[in-house]
């Protein structure tokens, strides 16, 4: 099964995704992590998107669909989650041609909704673990008083550069102006599911569950 989640920044999408690879074993591809690790990597593409994605801005159409493309002869047995991708018209016009080219086709689109004032206050208490992406957050699951990451031990925690207020408003815009027109996209196309991302990361699970079963 092929599924998109789709979200405005701090849904909860990367958390979710993370959950359906452990208990589905499905693969997850987030453009927000390839686009990250070629910036980390210092390659050319890497410095050209550096500056866009900490202003909060999207990176062009055409280097992120390169990206997914790169990706999608991976073994995949049960299916790929797409996570931040796709962001605009043109790139889900894209992934619907290049799942039919390794002749996949989309199964659903999980919308997960949250309202706008808990999305700021999610994303400044933002953490995650550098080594193995584990994500905290200062109010409801904060790192662990002894330093080490619970899921893998390492002591490196991280805060995204784009995890502050200013480049939060333009994410936020950008979503609205050009991902939200996705929403009626699906709904259109029969594949939308909305579900409510406030509540509990293991309430939201079983909506998503329930939304693809
Ligand atoms: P968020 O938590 O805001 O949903 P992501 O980790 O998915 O963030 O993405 C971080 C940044 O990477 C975005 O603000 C944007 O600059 C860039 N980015 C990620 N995916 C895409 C995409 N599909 N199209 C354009 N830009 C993208």
């Amino acid at each position: 099964m092929n599924i998109i989640l789709l979200g405005p920044p701090g849904a909860g999408k990367g958390t979710q995704a993370r959950i359906l690879v452990e208990e589905h074993g499905m693969v997850q591809l987030s453009t927000g992590d390839m686009l990250r690790a070629a910036k980390e990597s210092g390659t050319e593409m890497g410095d050209i998107v550096a500056d866009v994605m900490a202003r909060g801005a999207l990176v062009t159409d055409d280097i992120v669909i390169g990206l997914i493309r790169e990706q999608l002869n991976t073994v995949n047995a049960n299916g790929f989650i797409f996570d931040g991708f796709p962001r605009t018209l043109a790139q889900a016009d894209a992934l619907t041609n290049l799942l039919a080219a390794e002749g996949e086709s989309l199964d659903a689109v999980v919308e997960m909704e949250v309202d706008d004032d808990a999305l700021v206050a999610r994303i400044t208490a933002r953490s995650t673990c550098g080594d193995c992406g584990e994500v905290y957050n200062d109010n409801t699951k904060p790192q662990p008083a002894d330093g080490k990451c619970s899921n893998c031990g390492a002591s490196d925690f991280r805060r995204r550069a784009d995890d502050n207020e200013e480049s939060l408003r333009t994410r936020l815009m950008e979503y609205y102006k050009k991902t939200s027109p996705l929403i009626g996209y699906y709904y259109a196309k029969g594949m939308l599911t909305k579900i409510d991302g406030l509540g509990e990361i293991a309430t939201v699970k079983a909506a998503i569950d329930k939304a693809l079963s």
